[in-house]
């Protein structure tokens, strides 16, 4: 797909698919130097950077074109910057904004406010000297968060309303069953962050997340995840002796001092054995500091916690990264097992993984697996788990508990229901699929 093409509509832009994403990135920062290595680093992925070293400037590029992420330079002048920021958050394109910090310390949460209020998504922080890897890394999270729906249609929460809700115990985890493909049991669980919130309604984890990591909330977050699921873990355990918890860690907190000592506190806590945790970590984590990123990755395995690297396939990781990390399992995003039986590129994609995967000693979990049809081709080309509404959507705990009772009528019930969306009009054969 050309560029000219993708900026006809946001409709255009295909994001997690097979296809190749062309973003455009505008990099508005006073001093040469920097802009060339900005570019640089846009030009690596693939993708068309333009550069504009002040207010005019950038905001005639943009009239002209609009981008799809811009980086700005904090060192600019606060007034010019919120002209900016404003002018940027008109654009129907929904632009992620990445700041570089300047010597000015005031500088970074003024740029925040002023892009929270005009509903501008922030995808980091860029702190001076800047690091390429982590450049590259949120240029990523910008690109993979992108949105299509029109900002008004679903307004992103404000940081405030997050806090709120972490007080207020509106924040908790769901999870969903990991089968093995074989066997068919349920081997563990993933949690999945999710805010029922009494005025906004449920919002979804793609719209909070980035505003966590954007806003320094990402941490208590992920505690609050984490000390939900270890707890449901030690429940499940009581049934399935051997089932595991896996919990989404942000590249953000992976830099954060307490992971460590909270995660040892948490599982000695529920006296659950660190085997029993699974840390699933993005590819796109793994552009960020990546000595920084194995380090505590490896301070995490000698713990005994397992390392899975989740969403292969999008995030451009490399396979260095695959090698020198200790990872212990693979999910491969689901974009690509969604659609393995229509596009044959993907389901090449999703057979080479799963080789090189076993090639390399780890599981492979396929994310995304919604029909039989679907598990049983992944099962076959030695496949080892499978993830997705064919097998359970994510529950809540005590919901999760009964449907692991074995001939539990709240377990075929529930398994029914869910056959029964993927075959509407055909009950009677939705519950013999279920039994
Ligand atoms: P993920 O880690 O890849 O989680 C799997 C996502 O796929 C979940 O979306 C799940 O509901 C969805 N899913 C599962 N089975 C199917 C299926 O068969 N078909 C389709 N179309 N989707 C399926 P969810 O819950 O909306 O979470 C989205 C993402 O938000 C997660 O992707 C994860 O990256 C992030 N997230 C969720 N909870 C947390 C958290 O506690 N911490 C962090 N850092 N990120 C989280
Ligand atoms: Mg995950």
């Amino acid at each position: 797909m050309n560029v000219d093409t993708a900026l006809q509509g946001p409709e255009m832009i295909h994001l997690h698919g097979t296809q190749a994403v062309a973003f455009r990135v505008l990099i508005v920062a006073s001093d040469t130097i920097e802009r060339m290595i900005f570019a640089r680093c846009v030009e690596m992925l693939g993708w068309t950077a333009e550069t504009a070293s002040g207010l005019d400037d950038a905001t005639a590029k943009f009239a002209a074109r609009p981008h799809n992420v811009a980086v700005i330079d904090l060192r600019m002048e606060p007034r010019e910057c919120a002209i900016l920021l404003r002018c940027l958050s008109r654009d129907r394109f929904d632009p992620a904004m990445i700041f570089a910090t300047g010597t000015d310390d005031r500088a970074h949460p003024a740029a925040l406010e002023v892009a929270h209020e005009v509903g501008l998504r922030v995808a980091g922080i860029l702190p001076r000297p800047i690091d390429p890897y982590r450049l590259h890394g949120l240029l990523l999270a910008g690109s993979t968060h992108f949105s299509r729906e029109p900002r008004g249609n679903f307004p992103w929460p404000t940081a405030r309303e997050l806090e709120d809700a972490l007080r207020g115990e509106e924040i908790h985890a769901e999870y969903q069953p990991k089968t093995d493909l074989i066997t068919g049991e349920v081997v563990g669980v993933e949690a999945l962050a999710r805010w029922h919130s009494p005025t906004l309604g449920c919002i979804p984890p793609g719209r909070f997340i980035p505003v966590a990591e954007q806003s320094d909330l990402i941490g208590r977050l992920t505690f609050r995840v984490l000390e939900d699921a270890v707890a449901a873990c030690a429940k499940l355990r009581q049934i399935r002796p051997d089932c595991s918890v896996s919990v989404n860690i942000s590249p953000f907190v992976l830099s954060d001092p307490l992971l460590l000592p909270t995660v040892e506190t948490i599982l000695a806590r529920n006296k659950l054995p660190p085997r029993a945790l699974i840390a699933e970590i993005t590819e796109t984590a793994l552009l960020t500091s990546m000595p920084a990123v194995a380090d505590v990755l490896h301070r995490l395995t000698i713990n005994g916690v397992r390392v899975s690297m989740d969403g292969f396939g999008t995030g451009h990781a490399s396979l260095q990264s695959l090698l020198r990390m200790p990872f212990t399992e693979l999910k491969i995003h689901r974009s690509f097992v969604g659609v393995c039986r229509t596009d044959p590129d993907a389901w090449k994609l999703v057979r080479a993984t799963i080789s090189m995967a076993r090639e390399l000693g780890l599981n492979v979990v396929a994310e995304g697996v919604e029909t039989e049809d679907v598990s049983d081709r992944l099962r076959d080309v030695g496949c080892d788990m499978g993830q997705g509404w064919y097998f359970g959507r994510p529950m809540q705990d005590d919901a999760m508990l009964r449907w692991l009772l074995p001939n539990e009528p709240h377990g075929r019930l529930q398994r029914a229901l869910m056959v029964a969306q993927l075959m509407p009009g055909e009950p009677h054969q939705a519950v013999a699929a279920a039994e």
